[in-house]
């Protein structure tokens, strides 16, 4: 227990994770001052709410650090080479994200974590997860980067068994002392390596969170690098490396063998050597990836104890979030999907993968990627594709390099109304038992607030569609 009474404490940024963490510290003793770039009407009236409560506020400057600082905490968005830090490392001063404050001031008696990165993946499995504790009859709650403030869940009244813990990369960067449960890492692929710095950078950031693991680290046998990961990392005496797999599974695996979900990592029943979870068919949506999802919330479930039967139910009973491969209609025997989510071409290759043949809509912002890999992998799967978007040119041309039989149109509009007349056009291409698959690759920025936006303009337009036969 750390005694925080007089400690100084800087809070860098205002907004959803550094408000309540100014709170939390200056609720036990701390002397917390918050650093904040912006200097707008929203971040003045936040400062004057917390300077009521004795807590200073700096507007306009997040780069320099105040006299006297004993420890920095950080909220997630913040890149690690900012002044800030700079001078905090040069001074010795400790730096915290906001799940490392939590972890610091949950109660003795606190619920052990289950956590969960990946690059993709990691809001669905978290889900499941947590569903499948519930299924349990577990007090448990899906936690962390999934929108849910982990401080919130660590000080709050509820009285948890187990969190289901989604950590960004972000959060594990400035998490240096946090010892989970048991944790996975779902697949590594190239994401935010402008906040990184590198791919190696990423990677180790990831594979924080099996520092100190106690029972299982959870890896993705398709996936060199989450097993390497474990390799590396430090954990505590007795804790196993499982891996999961879409394929029949090894005797530390869970992995799919006819149709149905199996467990050889935490066998039960001796006399056999394989217990079985689930049938493919209780995830929705059973895609290939979706079911890699299933797999490593099952292991986390397990490595917890969890019985084989909430396994089922748990799953049966998980809902994905919406546009994640949401069905939103079948317009003429055309079936169309919403992953909206699919925000890079990792996750975009995913749900190409779960489809065929496929009319995609796809462009917005590339974020530095390229797209050769993602089209040489679908190509065959394509009956035409829609692009729409600021990077659409960069997608174009890698069609036209890889797959110059698919008819593209190319839709020369950045406007909201665009999606509907990306629609339109895809409902031309398609066929009847055709999907038409909207799945980005890209951010959404260029066009709409958000990933959500987008996936509601395309659902909206689908149901025009269905409705009046027009989009
Ligand atoms: P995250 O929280 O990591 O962003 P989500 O669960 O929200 O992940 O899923 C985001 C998108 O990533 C989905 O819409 C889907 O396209 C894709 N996806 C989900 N799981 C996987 C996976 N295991 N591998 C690759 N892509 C995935």
């Amino acid at each position: 227990e750390l005694d925080w009474q007089g400690k100084r404490v800087t809070v860098a940024g205002l907004g959803v994770s550094g408000i309540p963490a100014a709170r939390a510290l200056a609720a036990r003793g701390a002397v917390v001052t918050v650093v904040n770039d912006g200097d707008d009407e929203r971040s003045r009236t936040q400062a004057a709410d917390l300077e009521a409560e004795g807590i200073t506020v700096r507007l306009g400057d997040g780069a320099t650090l105040p006299a006297g600082t004993e420890l920095v905490v950080t909220t997630p968005g913040w890149q690690p080479d900012k002044p800030l830090f700079t001078a905090a490392a040069e001074a010795g001063v400790e730096i915290w994200g906001d799940v490392e404050l939590a972890w610091r001031l949950r109660g003795p008696d606190a619920a052990p974590w289950l956590a969960i990165t990946g690059t993709n993946g990691k809001t669905t499995t978290t889900r499941m997860l947590a569903s499948i504790l519930e299924a349990a009859g577990l007090r448990t709650a899906a936690v962390g980067n999934i929108g849910v403030s982990l401080l919130d869940a660590v000080l709050g009244e509820e009285k948890y068994d187990v969190l289901a813990v989604e950590l960004s990369s972000y959060q594990l960067h400035w998490a240096p002392s946090v010892r989970a449960h048991s944790a996975a890492v779902l697949n590594l692929a190239p994401d935010h390596l402008d906040w990184h710095g590198s791919m190696e950078a990423y990677a180790a950031d990831k594979g924080r969170i099996y520092e100190g693991n106690r029972i299982a680290c959870v890896y993705n046998v398709a996936d060199q690098v989450t097993e390497d990961l474990v390799r590396e990392a430090d954990v505590e005496e007795g804790c196993r490396a499982i891996g999961f797999t879409l394929g029949t599974p090894g005797p530390s695996q869970l992995g799919v063998v006819e149709g149905i979900l199996v467990d050889r990592a935490f066998v039960e029943n001796r006399q056999k050597n394989a217990q079985e979870l689930a049938e493919v068919a209780d995830v929705q949506p059973p895609a290939p990836h979706n079911i890699a999802n299933a797999l490593a919330a099952a292991a986390l479930a397990r490595a917890f104890g969890v019985e084989p039967k909430a396994v089922r139910d748990g799953l049966r009973a998980f809902r994905p979030d919406p546009h994640r491969i949401e069905l939103v209609e079948e317009v003429e025997g055309v079936t169309y999907v919403d992953d909206s989510k699919a925000t890079n071409t990792h996750a975009a290759e995913a749900s190409l993968a779960a489809y065929d043949p496929i009319v995609w809509i796809a462009g917005g912002l590339a974020k530095g990627a390229t797209f050769d890999e993602l089209v040489q992998k679908s190509a065959k799967r394509l009956r035409g594709a829609v692009l729409i978007g600021a990077d659409r040119a960069l997608i174009r041309e890698a069609l036209a390099r890889h797959a110059p039989e698919v008819p593209v149109v190319d839709l020369d509009r950045t406007d909201t109304g665009a999606m509907s007349e990306a629609v339109r056009e895809a409902a031309r291409l398609a066929r009847p038992g055709d999907t038409v698959l909207l799945a980005p690759a890209c951010a959404s920025m260029d066009m709409f607030t958000n990933y959500n936006k987008r996936g509601e303009a395309f659902a909206d337009a689908v149901r025009a569609l269905a409705a009046t036969g027009d989009a």
